[in-house]
C-alpha cells in the first residue's frame, strides 16, 4: 500500500498531532467559539465536527448536514486550522468537495461496510484528498485493513488509521474497549501508517480521557483526535465524553512523551542485553515444549495400544489446576496459567486424535 509520510502533508508536524473539535456541529457560534479556543493550544492542528451523525437509534439528532459544511469553511478562514468532517456516502463525499473540506474520516460504522466504502472509494477517484480510517466497531483488523486498501486502490496516498476502541457484549470501564494489540499489530503490518487516537469513543467519559491519551502515546501513536465543546453537558451528542477547550489544553500540557528509540547508550546496552535473556527464555520454553510434546506421543501410543480416548477431562480439569495452583504460588496470574494450559493441552489432545486417525487409516489399508 503507499502511503505519503503525513509530513508531507501537514506542514511542521509534531507530535502528537491533535485533531479537536465536537462531536457534532450544532451552531456557528458553537463551532467559532471551539474552534477559536482550540487554535490557541498549539498541538492542534486540525479541527473535527460532524455533520452527518450515524445514530443507533431515530428520531435522535442526525447532524446538522449541508449548512455545517459552510460553518467549517468559515472555521479555515478565521482560524487557519485544516477542518475534517465525517462522510459515510458518495453524497457526503461530492459535497465535502464542493465546500473544500481538507480532510475526510470514515466512522467506525462504515467501516464495517465493504459496499459502504467502495461506494466512497469510487466518489474519491482523481481527488486525493486525505481520509482518516476509524476501526470498524467489531474487532477486525482485515476488515480495518481491507478498507484503507479500497481507498489505496482508488488513489488516495494520504491516510491516516483511527482507533476508537470496539464494541464489545461484555460490560467493561470503556465505551469501546480499546484492545490495544489490534492498533499495535496494525502498526506492525503497516508501519508507514499513521495511527491516530480517539479517546474520546473509547472512554465515554470526559474524565477518563487523559489516561487514553497519555496511553497512545505510550504505545507510540502520531496523535489524538479529542472531542471538545465549550459547554460539553449542553451537546447535542455525546455530551458525557465531550472535554472543554480549557481541559484540552490542560491534558495535552500533561502528556509524558517517550521516543521509540533512545539516544542513551547505557539504556540501550541494558534493553539488549535484557532482551537477550528473553530471547534465551523463549528458545528454552519452545525446547521445553517440544519434550513436553514428545512425551505426549509417548502417552498417544500407549493409549491406542490399551484402546483409551485421547481427552480425558478428569485429568486435564487436574492438570490445569496443579499448575495454575503453582503459578500463583510463584505470584503469577491463575487466569493466565488457565488460559495458556487450555491452549497447551488442546495441541496435546489434537497430537494424540491425529496419531490415532493415521493409525486407523493404516490399519483399513493393511486389512484391505
Ligand atoms: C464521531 O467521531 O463522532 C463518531 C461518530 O465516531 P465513531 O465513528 O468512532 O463512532
Ligand atoms: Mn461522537
Amino acid at each position: 500500500m503507499k502511503i505519503k509520510p503525513i509530513s508531507k502533508w501537514i506542514p511542521n508536524l509534531k507530535r502528537p498531532l491533535v485533531i479537536a473539535g465536537p462531536c457534532s456541529a450544532e451552531t456557528r457560534e458553537q463551532m467559532m467559539a471551539t474552534a477559536k479556543a482550540v487554535v490557541e493550544l498549539e498541538d492542534v492542528r486540525i479541527f473535527r465536527a460532524g455533520i452527518w451523525k450515524p445514530r443507533t437509534r431515530p428520531n435522535s439528532f442526525e447532524g446538522v448536514g449541508e449548512k455545517g459544511l459552510q460553518w467549517l469553511k468559515e472555521v479555515k478562514e478565521e482560524t487557519g486550522l485544516l477542518v475534517t468532517t465525517e462522510v459515510a456516502n458518495a453524497g457526503h463525499v461530492e459535497l465535502a468537495l464542493k465546500h473544500d473540506i481538507d480532510i475526510l474520516w470514515i466512522g467506525a460504522r462504515t467501516t464495517v461496510n465493504p459496499f459502504s466504502v467502495q461506494e466512497i472509494a469510487d466518489a474519491l477517484k482523481g481527488t486525493n484528498i486525505p481520509v482518516m480510517v476509524k476501526n470498524p466497531i467489531n474487532a477486525d483488523l482485515a476488515l480495518w485493513i481491507g478498507a484503507l486498501e479500497r481507498l489505496s486502490l482508488a488513489g488516495i496516498d494520504k491516510l491516516v488509521a483511527i482507533h476508537r476502541g470496539f464494541s464489545t457484549a461484555e460490560k467493561t470501564d470503556y465505551r469501546n474497549i480499546p484492545l490495544w494489540r489490534i492498533p499495535i499489530e496494525l502498526k506492525r503490518r503497516l508501519p508507514e501508517l499513521p495511527i491516530i487516537c480517539d479517546p474520546s469513543h473509547i472512554t465515554g467519559d470526559r474524565n477518563r480521557v487523559n489516561l487514553v491519551c497519555q496511553k497512545a502515546m505510550d504505545v507510540d501513536m502520531d496523535g489524538l483526535m479529542v472531542e471538545t465543546h465549550p459547554q460539553p453537558d449542553e451537546a447535542w451528542s455525546d455530551a458525557a465524553q465531550q472535554v472543554t477547550p480549557t481541559m484540552l489544553g490542560e491534558i495535552l500540557k500533561s502528556l509524558k512523551l517517550k521516543t521509540e528509540f533512545s539516544h542513551d547508550r547505557s539504556f540501550d546496552q541494558e534493553l539488549n542485553d535484557l532482551r537477550s535473556q528473553i530471547d534465551r527464555i523463549d528458545s528454552e520454553l519452545m525446547e521445553n515444549l517440544h519434550m513436553r510434546f514428545n512425551i505426549v506421543e509417548r502417552i498417544g501410543d500407549l493409549k491406542m495400544k490399551n484402546n483409551v480416548t485421547a481427552l480425558q477431562v478428569h485429568r486435564m480439569d487436574e492438570m490445569i489446576k496443579k499448575v495454575s495452583d503453582l503459578a500463583k504460588s510463584m505470584g503469577l496470574r491463575g487466569q493466565f496459567a488457565h488460559e495458556l494450559y487450555h491452549v497447551i493441552h488442546e495441541e496435546s489432545v489434537k497430537i494424540q486424535t491425529e496419531m490415532m486417525r493415521s493409525f486407523l487409516k493404516k490399519d483399513t489399508k493393511d486389512s484391505e
